[in-house]
């Protein structure tokens, strides 16, 4: 692979982590020729600490490492995006991101839409909103509604509208996250589940 090494006058080049599963962006370092060929050869992310003004590799007095999934360079040779698999909490400050974030399982639009119906569920009552009155109709409903639109599916796969087959996968996924909500869970833990299959 080649990499524009000349860009910066100490040789470095920005390096993206990014959890390899969760696609969430964990931190930024940067790497010199020395750093990237380490990071390939031990698979253990290894930076030019500009602070330390050595080679650092990430994890070697936390123990955090972040092993090297896939690596990637970008359009014009001078910024990596390292795929990794965090072995614990990439911030030293103990949180997952160096952003303060959390390493979702569920990130992107799903996740927002979690978010969103989370906020309903705990606030059911001063709300004019479709999901809040299935939070206050109770588990039994919302499992009934679930009940209703999987068959919806089921129908829809038999026939051949594949405009109607959409809408009702969408309908029947959209009450499965309203009903994991009234159950106290979320997709992260069903994905914990099949990802312990896995
Ligand atoms: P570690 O590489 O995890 O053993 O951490 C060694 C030292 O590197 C820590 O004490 C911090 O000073 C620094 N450090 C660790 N993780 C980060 C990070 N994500 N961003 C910036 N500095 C870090
Ligand atoms: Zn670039
Ligand atoms: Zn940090
Ligand atoms: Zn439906």
């Amino acid at each position: 692979m080649e990499i524009d090494f000349s860009k910066d006058k100490n040789g470095l080049v920005p390096a993206i982590i990014q959890d390899a599963t969760t696609r969430n962006v964990l931190m930024l370092g940067y790497m010199n020729e020395e750093a990237y060929q380490k990071t390939l050869d031990t698979k253990k992310v290894t930076f030019f600490s500009r602070s330390k003004q050595r080679l650092w590799t990430k994890g070697e007095e936390s123990g955090n490492f972040l092993n090297m999934v896939d690596l990637k360079v970008d359009c014009d040779n001078d910024t990596l995006l390292v795929f990794v698999d965090p072995v614990g909490p990439t911030c030293h400050t103990g949180t997952d991101t160096c952003w303060g974030e959390k390493n979702d399982e569920t990130p992107g639009f799903l996740g927002e839409l979690e978010k969103i119906i989370s906020e309903r569920k705990s606030n059911p009552e001063n709300q004019n909103s479709y999901v809040a009155s299935l939070f206050k109709s109770g588990i039994n409903k919302i499992a009934q509604k679930v009940g209703e639109e999987a068959v919806e599916v089921v129908i829809e796969a038999k026939d051949n509208d594949e405009e109607l087959f959409l809408n009702e996968s969408a309908d029947l996924l959209f009450h499965y996250l309203i009903l994991l909500q009234a159950k106290g869970y979320s997709l992260e833990d069903v994905i914990k589940v099949l990802k312990g299959r896995h």
